[in-house]
């Protein structure tokens, strides 16, 4: 049952799970209505609660389906009290992280004016129902909003550290910038969006400390691909052996570049694209061949028969 949270259930591939401080929600919101003996109140309290868990799952799923787009899988979305997390298998660095990012607050936005729209419209708040709809609309546009804020863990840090690498190639130095940019909002934020409650005080405690916990843990495992004499040499001959297989311009080779942030691997890719370039098509498609023959660990006989299925720029059919 636990792995992170309660099974709710499995949405096109990926586990939703409840986490148990979701519970809390009840307790601070729920419980004093319940003990005061009004129980439609309660009632009402926890259905809106239960629109607000279905709006976040709706809103970490749009994360999902862009992360997919780029090849990215989600095993799990945990709902928290403070929202959802969607477990990628991995975080791209540059503008796919900034799309992934903007896509959940995207979707928030679009549910809050789409459900607002009638109000906005002058139709009158006649009914529970339709008072009920415009509190989940509008909860939505402050979802939208309170996760556009430039700070880590939500998106809209995210969205700013993919446009800051995609500019300085810098992954550490992204973050930090963030991180600061984060310390600087967070006070603003809380001031002018968020009445200061016990409550509100605990979340603020929380995403200083998620800023902080994102910035060492991009700090210590970037540390050593920033220091060239760490040059992982494994990290080198994948690249190499997707230059040859697929084409240095190919969507892979681009994506696997992009991971590695270190100046010097990058020379060192750019060295061996420009090699690559150089060589005549025979010799190409020869070493193309071979690549595949260690890397597939499959005779080079089948190696040059998968090797004519591949079409590689600057390589004939000979
Ligand atoms: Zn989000």
């Amino acid at each position: 049952m636990f792995s992170g949270g309660i099974r709710l259930c499995r949405l096109f591939g990926t586990e939703i799970l409840l986490h148990p401080l979701w519970f809390l929600l009840l307790a601070v919101f729920v419980l004093p209505s319940l003990l005061a003996g009004q129980v439609a109140a309660a009632a009402t309290i926890t259905l809106f609660l239960i629109f607000l868990s279905a709006s976040v799952i709706g809103h970490e799923f749009a994360h999902i389906f862009v992360g997919r787009w780029y090849g990215i899988q989600t095993e799990k979305v945990i709902i928290n009290f403070f929202g959802g997390a969607a477990m990628m298998e991995r975080i791209p660095f540059g503008i796919p992280e900034s799309n992934i990012g903007m896509a959940g607050p995207l979707f928030s936005y679009v549910l809050g004016v789409l459900l607002s729209l009638p109000f906005w419209c002058g139709v009158p708040h006649t009914s529970f129902v339709l008072d009920f709809i415009y509190q989940v609309g509008y909860i939505n546009l402050f979802l939208g909003l309170f996760n556009t804020l430039p700070i880590f863990p939500m998106d809209g840090g995210r969205i700013l550290r993919g446009v800051l690498f995609h500019f300085n190639r810098k992954i550490v130095l992204s973050t930090k910038i963030v991180m600061i940019v984060g310390f600087c909002v967070i006070p603003i934020a809380f001031v002018t969006l968020i009445p200061p409650t016990f409550f509100s005080i605990i979340i603020v405690g929380l995403i200083i400390k998620m800023c902080l916990d994102e910035y060492n843990m991009v700090k210590m495992a970037y540390k050593d691909v920033s220091d060239p004499n760490k040059l992982d040499p494994l990290r080198v001959s994948q690249c190499e052996a997707l230059i040859y297989v697929f084409g240095p311009d190919s969507k892979d080779v681009v994506d696997f570049i992009r991971e590695h942030t270190n100046p010097e691997f990058d020379r060192v890719i750019i060295e061996k694209i420009s090699a690559w370039r150089l060589l005549d098509p025979l010799d190409k498609r020869k070493l193309q061949i071979e690549t595949l023959h260690k890397t597939m660990r499959i005779s080079l006989e089948d190696a040059a028969r998968m090797s004519r299925d591949i079409k590689l720029p600057g390589v004939g059919d000979d």
